[in-house]
């Protein structure tokens, strides 16, 4: 069965964002220009490296693929990271965790190259069992400070539930803590995880936190023109999406989180963001 759609959040607690975040950008441009006006200091110009740290081949697909064909397209680079491969998203009897798991990495690899990413690590934590506890905080810093990313996106791991139709699935959760906890404060600093340093691997400071599918969203990024290219890599994971006809289901989707922010175009994808100090 093809994991739920994250469904969008509620509608009473983004107005009042909204209201409460008049600078909340709608692309990424106009986005680095306010957070320049914020910080006197020169932020580093070109193109970002951003990892989009994950749970499960497809979520960052569902998520934030448009978003992440549109900074591809700008020339921003891209790296994924899964911390599992999904070796338990299947109903079929016949199916064995290890060739599921190989299947899912192959059209993750195949969803990524659709969408202009080139690296894909997969750290392969058992599918279903994911804790946000020291040893994949120190696995996620590991990776971080080897990646150098610019900028992070991870799953929100405040949503627990979403209206009366959907829980969040705990490696979501778990995903999102893990990765907020190794970006803030563990990456950087130097006495955290003294091993990593011996291993060559020195501190690394991220300086932008976009979290996918988050309960209370205050940037939207318009995808209009890279909706397809979503569309693409979302139908690379055939393992999971079977006959089901998504497209006009997350056009729906993209559409109604436009809506909700002026300028964000016909169809958007929505984060909560962070700029670090
Ligand atoms: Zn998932």
């Amino acid at each position: 069965m093809p994991e739920p759609v994250d469904p969008t959040p509620d509608e009473s607690a983004q107005a009042q964002n909204l209201a409460s975040q008049p600078s909340a950008a709608v692309d990424a441009e106009s986005m680095v220009t306010a957070a320049q006006a914020a910080a006197p200091e020169a932020e580093p110009t070109g193109p970002k490296r951003v990892a989009v740290v994950i749970a499960h081949p497809d979520d960052a697909e569902f998520d934030c693929a448009g978003t992440v064909a549109r900074w591809t397209a700008e020339g921003h680079e891209v790296v994924y990271v899964l911390l599992t491969s999904g070796d338990k998203g299947s109903s079929d009897p016949a199916m064995t965790p290890e060739r599921l798991a190989a299947t899912r990495e192959t059209e993750q690899r195949d969803a990524c190259a659709i969408l202009g990413v080139h690296d894909v690590v997969f750290l392969r934590h058992p599918d279903g069992t994911l804790v946000p506890d020291l040893a994949l905080r120190r696995d996620l810093v590991r990776v971080i400070r080897r990646l150098k990313p610019d900028v992070v996106i991870c799953q929100d791991p405040t949503v627990r539930w979403v209206d009366q139709s959907y829980l969040n699935h705990p490696d979501h959760r778990a995903a999102g803590e893990a990765t907020l906890d190794a970006v803030y404060p563990a990456a950087r600093d130097r006495m955290t995880f003294p091993e990593l340093l011996a291993d060559g691997l020195e501190p690394h400071k991220v300086r932008e936190v976009y979290l996918a599918g988050a309960k209370e969203p205050d940037v939207w990024i318009d995808i209009t023109a890279h909706l397809e290219t979503k569309l693409a890599a979302l139908r690379a994971h055939v393992s999971q999406i079977g006959d089901w006809d998504f497209a006009p289901e997350i056009r729906d989707w993209a559409r109604e989180t436009a809506a909700k922010h002026e300028g964000a175009g016909d169809y958007a994808e929505s984060f909560k963001y962070f700029k670090l100090d």
